[in-house]
């Protein structure tokens, strides 16, 4: 499928146009750039041919105007569908979304959140359906992977009222740090979901994003892109006590100083240019104003990326992308020299002779180095043409009930797990069969302990399994005074250890986790219900005033499943579930753990 994908900003329209199939390429590039009175610069390039010149357009409806043109001239036909990047998704836009009367005033809505990003992409929505009136026109938004996050990453700790008033962190670049995630997990040739990555996207915009396991877990960036990282001319993290202090001293206004956060501060405030390239050189020429800015720029990442270790337990890979990411082998070196103490040791020649062409993602950690360290351009274009292809592909999904179950807190027992348990030899007795073909409940029970209290007659689930896991609910988390993670089944490294208690003694072991919702289902009625393994949907469970909306809920295919929800004794009771029920699926979302 050739699909049209617009990047419009407030002085340029990037824009690319892909093939989609077993391999993404990208079969043209074009920009527009710095729109000004009378005309803008222009750079387009397919294959060996490349031409940049000023053309005559000197704002966004000019030039999305002359696109047609300009793909005819350069003998690019065949676009089957439009994708455009849009900042700012809100809580609602988890995915891809199809751009219509339906979905624009509802993304509308959310320009006060990105009040300097959001409007220029829907302007350029709304003129590409003007223009292509009868191709798909599909949104892509920044925001849409940081949904996964945990709430205590996406809370503010303010009052309730501003809470309920949308106050949240969400987190941008979000195509970006994707794309580079699943580029990195391919070059060290393994899943995305097997890794614990900090994506490291330094540009004119920067952020740092916690990928756990396939998933965003954190991003430096907040309710706006503010938050975070020095950038070219954006503040990152402020003092929120500033504005005060700012409106008393200066008696400047909120918008004065809002203005001053996201136009004059970053690299611009410390030295008067935004461009990095500027800075370096000054710097180097002995100007002290740069060098306090390219100190200050790497503390504030390396400090992100020690915070993100800490918030993962742990990394596998540190992977930069972004102009100065990729470029700016000097400040690579800065950001990793110092965290030899977390087993991240850089190469010097390796990160000095970085070559980028053809999407390379070479390494660069020194051979003793226990983190891998990865550079690679990042794409956010084709990553949105991926985006868009697989939505556009998918069938909608049908709404027929799935059967759902409410999982209590329980153990799967490894065989030394039972012997610790229960003494040498000893057998489990299978009790009640579960619905899922072979599984079963055991006659036997253990306690669980933990600093704060214990939790007694937890249920055995059998057959035995290569390694012990411990399924409870957040509840069950704070009864104990542990924390466990929501973790998919199986997914238990650097998971938080527990003491299993049985009758023959005590086992203290890993793998407490709170259990990600989920759908079994086996591939038939993955078929039919329009699914595919690894994919995440929303699930309506019940109706009336308690009715709730499981979003995030990851689809299980495997043989001979038995089709089922399964949800926690918190996720019930908030939907006022009592045993068993069934729920709808109402929509899709992006697949995350395939990271397509
Ligand atoms: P982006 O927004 O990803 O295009 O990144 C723009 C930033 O990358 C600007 O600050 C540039 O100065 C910076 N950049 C590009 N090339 C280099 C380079 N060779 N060395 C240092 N910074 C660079």
């Amino acid at each position: 499928m050739r699909i049209l994908v617009f990047n419009a900003g407030s002085s340029s329209l990037k824009f690319g146009v892909f093939d989609t199939g077993a391999e993404t390429v990208q079969v043209f590039k074009g920009a527009f750039e710095r729109f000004r009175d009378g005309g803008c610069d222009f750079r387009f390039r397919r294959d060996a041919r490349d031409e940049g010149g000023t053309a005559p357009h000197a704002g966004l409806p000019e030039a999305i105007a002359a696109v047609p043109g300009v793909l005819a001239d350069w003998g690019v036909e065949g676009i089957a569908a439009v994708g455009h990047r849009i900042a700012h998704g809100g809580p609602d836009f988890a995915g891809p979304a199809r751009l219509d009367e339906d979905s624009l005033p509802r993304i509308e809505a959310l320009t006060p959140l990105a009040p300097l990003h959001n409007p220029a992409n829907l302007a350029a929505v709304r003129l590409a359906i003007k223009t292509w009136p009868d191709l798909p026109q599909v949104g892509v938004f920044d925001t849409a992977y940081h949904l996964t996050n945990p709430a205590r990453a996406t809370t503010y700790a303010v009052p309730e009222a501003w809470r309920e008033a949308g106050l949240r962190r969400f987190g941008f670049h979000g195509t970006s740090h994707k794309y580079v995630a699943v580029r990195a997990a391919e070059e060290l040739g393994q899943k995305v979901t097997d890794l614990r990555i900090i994506s490291v996207h330094l540009g004119n915009g920067a952020s740092v994003c916690a990928v756990n396991l396939g998933r965003s877990m954190d991003s430096s960036m907040g309710l706006t892109p503010l938050e975070g990282l020095v950038m070219g001319t954006r503040s990152g993290d402020v003092d929120p006590g500033a504005f005060g202090y700012l409106a008393r001293q200066l008696g400047l206004t909120i918008e004065a100083i809002e203005t001053a956060l996201y136009n004059d501060s970053g690299l611009k405030g410390l030295t008067g240019s935004s461009d990095m390239r500027d800075v370096e050189d000054r710097a180097a020429a002995g100007d002290a104003k740069a060098q306090l800015a390219i100190n200050l720029y790497a503390y504030r990442a390396r400090k992100y990326v020690g915070a993100y270790a800490a918030a993962m337990g742990g990394v596998d890979a540190v992977v930069f992308t972004g102009g100065i990411g990729e470029n700016s082998a000097s400040m690579r070196r800065r950001i990793c020299d110092g965290l030899d103490f977390m087993g991240l040791r850089l190469d010097h020649d390796h990160n000095a002779a970085v070559r980028l062409a053809d999407r390379a993602a070479p390494q660069i950690q020194a051979l003793e180095s226990r983190v891998a360290v990865i550079v690679t351009e990042t794409a956010e274009q084709l990553q949105i043409a991926r985006e868009v292809a697989a939505h556009l592909a998918r069938p909608e999904p049908q709404r027929r009930p799935i059967p759902v179950a409410v999982s209590g807190r329980h153990v799967h027992l490894s065989a030394e797990a039972v012997e610790a348990l229960f003494g040498p030899g000893y057998a489990l007795t299978p009790g009640k069969p579960l619905r899922q073909p072979g599984n079963w409940a055991a006659e036997e029970r253990v306690t669980l302990e933990g600093p704060k209290g214990r939790l007694e007659r937890v249920a055995i689930l059998g057959p035995l399994r290569k390694r012990t896991q411990i399924e409870i609910s957040r509840t069950d988390s704070f009864a104990l005074g542990i924390d466990a993670p929501v973790r998919d089944s199986g997914a238990l490294d650097g998971t938080p250890k527990v003491r299993i208690i049985g009758p023959a003694g005590h086992l203290d072991t890993d793998g407490l986790i709170v259990a990600a919702r989920h759908i079994h289902t086996n591939p038939e009625d993955a078929a039919a219900m329009g699914l595919a393994d690894g994919q995440l949907v929303d699930v309506r469970i019940g109706d009336g005033p308690r009715a709730l909306t499981f979003t995030h809920t990851l689809v299980r295919v495997q043989p001979d499943a038995f089709t089922e929800m399964h949800i926690d004794t918190d996720e019930a009771n908030a939907a006022g579930l009592g045993g068993e029920g069934e729920g709808a699926l109402v929509k899709e979302r992006a697949t995350v753990a395939s990271g397509a």
